[in-house]
């Protein structure tokens, strides 16, 4: 059985849009470590105002809303160690290789998800 691989063309041509993807999800996970440090100052002064119950209503939002983004930052920061993941796959020629059952990754999945490591039939498998 011979050992199945993309094309040094092809892997290139991941690398590109893997490293694409991986700038912009740095530019948003650093917008978004702004935007909640920004609202975390927001609350501390919404906190110390004299019309507690009032407020409180407002502060369960903007709590919210910080671990909404705080939640969205984590998961960016994965997106981002999947993406240096297949960057090293790229490196080491496996890129584009199913880890389940060795087949080539079909192109459509790979352009619409490149950080993925299954094709989708064994993906639905796990599941
Ligand atoms: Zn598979």
């Amino acid at each position: 059985m011979t050992a199945k691989k993309m094309t040094k063309k092809q892997l290139a041509e991941y690398e590109k849009i893997l490293l694409n993807m991986r700038q912009k999800a740095m530019d948003d996970a650093d917008s978004i470590k702004e935007n909640s440090l920004h609202d975390s100052g927001n609350l501390d002064s919404t906190a110390r105002d004299s019309n507690y119950a009032y407020h409180m209503a407002d502060v369960g939002t903007d709590s919210q809303e910080r671990e909404k983004s705080f939640l969205w930052y984590t998961r960016e920061n994965k997106f981002i160690r999947h993406i240096d993941e297949a960057l090293i796959r790229i490196k080491d020629g496996t890129f584009g290789i199913c880890k389940t059952c060795e087949e080539l990754i079909p192109h459509a999945r790979l352009k619409e998800v490149p950080n993925t490591t299954q094709c989708v039939a064994c993906k639905n498998e796990n599941h």
